[in-house]
């Protein structure tokens, strides 16, 4: 089982290689985050053992859960997941460095007054609603000017880029699509020169599409399913309109 994962990482680390090469860009480019949502701290351990160093989780209750077990271990600690307002304060105790699902004005007010009282900053990625899915969050590609400026007045909230959950289609290009849409407003964000705001991170792609997300730019791929196996849950119960967080 241990044995697994460790092959399964290093089968993900040669499709990312491979997929710099062949679009001539450096594997160090492209960071591998480890997307945890239902894997035991028990798993989760052995590939930050075998040196992963990045994971996340879509719930507040799983990162309380597993805390414990992976603090003794070096790693640094991204959010993924919906994130209700009423959760913030909880979420701002287990060490997460990054927000990569930050969609919408009321999201970035409530964590700003909290960070504030707490004398804290966090990192953030705007979550972009590529795939114009209603059942999907992050915020529509019109609206994410208006939210980017919103944003950089929070100066606790620092903004590094953007985030996507690609049309999950077995057409490579569809998918294709909602990555090149991400960099395209990517590329308009730069070009507005907003104060406070860096967009070097573009958290794309996932097991069965990071290819297509490199080829398109991605900074950070996540992968869940192609290290730990498939999950008990569906998605949908983390992705859309109902997930509990
Ligand atoms: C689960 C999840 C992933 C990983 O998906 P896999 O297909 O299992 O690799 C990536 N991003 C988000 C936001 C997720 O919830």
């Amino acid at each position: 089982m241990s044995e697994q994962i460790l092959t399964n990482i290093a089968a993900i680390k040669q499709r990312i290689s491979n997929a710099c090469e062949k679009n001539n860009r450096r594997p160090d480019e492209v960071k591998l985050l480890l997307a945890t949502k239902t894997v035991p701290a028990e798993r989760i351990k052995i590939a930050l053992q075998a040196g992963e160093t990045l994971i996340a989780e879509n719930k507040v209750q799983e990162l309380k859960e597993k805390y414990e077990a992976l603090k003794e271990v070096p790693h640094n600690n991204h959010f993924i997941g919906h994130l209700q307002t009423n959760k913030i304060k909880d979420l701002l105790k287990y060490n997460v460095s990054c927000i990569q699902s930050l969609d919408r004005p009321d999201l970035a007010e409530k964590l700003h007054q909290r960070l504030l009282l707490e004398n804290k900053t966090i990192e953030v990625l705007i979550q972009v609603n590529t795939s114009y899915e209603e059942s999907k969050f992050g915020v529509s590609p019109d609206t994410v000017i208006d939210l980017v400026n919103r944003v950089a007045q929070l100066e606790t909230l620092k903004i590094k880029g953007l985030m996507t959950i690609g049309l999950l289609s077995a057409e490579a290009e569809q998918v294709r699509k909602c990555f090149r849409l991400l960099k395209d407003i990517q590329q308009q964000i730069i070009a507005s020169n907003i104060p406070n705001v860096e967009m070097k991170e573009l958290s794309m792609g996932m097991s069965g599409d990071l290819e297509t997300a490199i080829a398109e730019g991605a900074t950070i791929v996540r992968v869940g399913t192609a290290i730990f196996g498939e999950r008990p849950t569906p998605d949908s119960y983390y992705w859309n309109e109902k997930a509990e967080n």
